[in-house]
C-alpha cells in the first residue's frame, strides 16, 4: 500500500532522513518508532505532500506520489487540526468538501465516520465542548471522511487519559478489521506492541529495524530477563560475566539476560556468593527490545 525508497531530506545543509525505505502493506498496522527528532513526522509529512525531498520515491497503492494521492491518504495529525467553534458534523462537512464530498454521499460519510468513533450522539455539539479523548476521535473520524486506504495516526493517544486510550485503541482495531491499512506513530511502546502487525524503527532519519515484535525479540540475546537487586552490585556483574551471562541496566536496575529460562534456585545457586535482595523474572516486551536497538 505504502511502498517509500531511498527517501532523504535535507533541513538546509542538514541531512534529517537518510536513505530510509519503509514499505506498508495493504491491511497492516505498521508502527514507525523513534525518538525525539529522528524523523517521523518529516516523513508523513512529505509523504502527505506538505514538504520537498531531495532523493528518493514513493508510491501509494502503487501510483507515484502526486498532488492526487491525497484521495488515498487519510491523517490525523499529532495537533488536533479542528474547528472548535463548530460542530462535529459542521467540521466532517468542512473537510468532507475539501475532497469533493456533496449531497448524500457527504451526509452519508458524515453518519458513516461519526459511528465509526462512537461519536454520533455528539454530533450537534461544538468542539470546544467536547473532551479531550472525543476530540481525539473526532480528529481520526476527519481523517476517514473521503474513505482512504491508507490512514496515518501521528501519536494519536498522547496526552489522553487510560480510558481515553483504550477506547481509541478499540477504534484502530476496528479499522483494522475492516480492511484499513494504518501507519501509526507513538511513544508509548505498549500500544505499539498491542496493536501494530509490524513495527519499524527509526534512528537518525534511518530505520535501523523491522519486524513483527516476535521477529525483533531476537535482538536481545535473551529469553528472558532476570532483574537483581543487590548490595554488592560489582561483585554480581563479575559472576554473570564468569558464568557468560550478558546484562543491561533498564532504568537504573540491573538485569541479567538469560538464554534459557532458570528455575529461582538455580539464579540463586548461581550467586551465592553474595546476598540477594530480590530476584524478579521478567518477560521480554517492546520496550526492552526497543532499548537495545535505539542504544547500539
Ligand atoms: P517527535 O517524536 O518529537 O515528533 P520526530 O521523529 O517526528 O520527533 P521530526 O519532527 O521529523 O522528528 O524531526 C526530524 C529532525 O528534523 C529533527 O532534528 C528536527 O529538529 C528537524 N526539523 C524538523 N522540522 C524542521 C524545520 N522546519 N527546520 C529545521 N529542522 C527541522
Amino acid at each position: 500500500m505504502l511502498e517509500i525508497n531511498q527517501l532523504t531530506k535535507f533541513y538546509e545543509s542538514k541531512k534529517v532522513l537518510d536513505s530510509l525505505n519503509l514499505n506498508i502493506n495493504k491491511g497492516e498496522i505498521c508502527g514507525l518508532l523513534g525518538a525525539n527528532g529522528a524523523g517521523k513526522t518529516t516523513t508523513i509529512n512529505i509523504i502527505c505532500g506538505l514538504l520537498n525531498y531531495e532523493q528518493g520515491s514513493i508510491f501509494i497503492n502503487g501510483q507515484k506520489l502526486s498532488k492526487k494521492s491525497k484521495y488515498y491518504l487519510g491523517v490525523s495529525p499529532q495537533e488536533n487540526l479542528l474547528y472548535s467553534h463548530l460542530t462535529c458534523v459542521e467540521n466532517l462537512a468542512f473537510f468532507g468538501k475539501l475532497y469533493g464530498l456533496k449531497g448524500t454521499k457527504l451526509k452519508s460519510s458524515i453518519y458513516e465516520c461519526l459511528k465509526a468513533v462512537n461519536l454520533l450522539d455528539k454530533k450537534d455539539d461544538t468542539v470546544s465542548a467536547l473532551s479531550g479523548g472525543m476530540q481525539r476521535k473526532l480528529n481520526i473520524a476527519i481523517a476517514l471522511v473521503h474513505h482512504p486506504l491508507l490512514l496515518i495516526l501521528d501519536e494519536p493517544t498522547t496526552g489522553l487519559d487510560i480510558e481515553a486510550r483504550y477506547d481509541i485503541w478499540q477504534l484502530i482495531l476496528r479499522l483494522k478489521q475492516e480492511g484499513m491499512t494504518i501507519l501509526l506513530t507513538t511513544h508509548l511502546l505498549d500500544e505499539a506492541e498491542k496493536l501494530c502487525d509490524r513495527l519499524c524503527i527509526i534512528k537518525q532519519g534511518k530505520i535501523v529495524k523491522e519486524g513483527s515484535l516476535n521477529d525483533l525479540k531476537n535482538i536481545l540475546p535473551a529469553k528472558e530477563l532476570i532483574f537483581i537487586k543487590c548490595e554488592q552490585e560489582e561483585k554480581l556483574i563479575e559472576i554473570a560475566k564468569k558464568q557468560g551471562f550478558n546484562y543491561r541496566y533498564y532504568q537504573g536496575e540491573i538485569a541479567i539476560l538469560s538464554e534459557e529460562i532458570l528455575e529461582l534456585s538455580t539464579i540463586i545457586d548461581i550467586f551465592s556468593e553474595i546476598y540477594l535482595t530480590s530476584v524478579t523474572k521478567v518477560n521480554i516486551n517492546l520496550q526492552h527490545i526497543y532499548l537495545e536497538i535505539i542504544n547500539n
